[in-house]
C-alpha cells in the first residue's frame, strides 16, 4: 500500500484543518471545497477504497459510519441536509488512494451528479 497525502495528514506530517478526531477517524476540511461545507472523514485503520470494505468487520464499518453521521451533526447539517460520497476507482473519480467519505452541505446539491 503506497503512502498517500492522507497517510501524512493522519501522521500529522502535514497540516490539515481538522474538525473532528477520535480513536477511529480523522475528519478535516477539503482543500478544494465543492460546497460551503466540504469535509473528508477517513478511518485511522486504512482502507484504500470502498473495494476494501467488503473484507472488513461490520463493527469496524459501523464505527466509521457512526462517526460520519456524528461529524455531519456537529457541522450542523442535520436540519438542512447533506450528501455523503465515496468515490471509487477511475470511473468514480477517486484521486487519493485512501478511503474518504466526502460530507457536502451548505447548499442545494443537484442530482444526478456529473
Ligand atoms: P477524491 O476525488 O474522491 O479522491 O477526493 C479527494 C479529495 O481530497 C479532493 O476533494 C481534494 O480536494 C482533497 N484533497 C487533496 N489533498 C488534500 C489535502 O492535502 N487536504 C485536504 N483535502 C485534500
Amino acid at each position: 500500500m503506497s503512502e498517500t497525502i492522507f497517510d501524512k495528514i493522519i501522521a500529522k506530517e502535514i497540516p490539515a484543518d481538522i474538525v473532528f478526531e477520535d480513536d477511529h477517524v480523522l475528519a478535516f476540511r477539503d482543500i478544494n471545497p465543492q460546497a460551503p461545507v466540504h469535509v473528508l472523514v477517513i478511518p485511522k485503520k486504512k482502507m484504500v477504497s470502498m473495494a476494501d470494505a467488503k473484507d472488513r468487520s461490520a463493527l469496524e464499518l459501523g464505527e466509521y459510519m457512526q462517526r460520519i453521521s456524528k461529524v455531519a451533526a456537529e457541522l450542523n447539517l442535520d436540519a438542512e441536509g447533506y450528501r455523503v460520497v465515496f468515490n471509487h476507482g477511475q470511473n468514480g473519480g477517486q484521486t487519493v488512494d485512501y478511503i474518504h467519505a466526502h460530507i457536502l452541505g451548505g447548499r442545494n446539491l443537484t442530482w444526478p451528479p456529473g
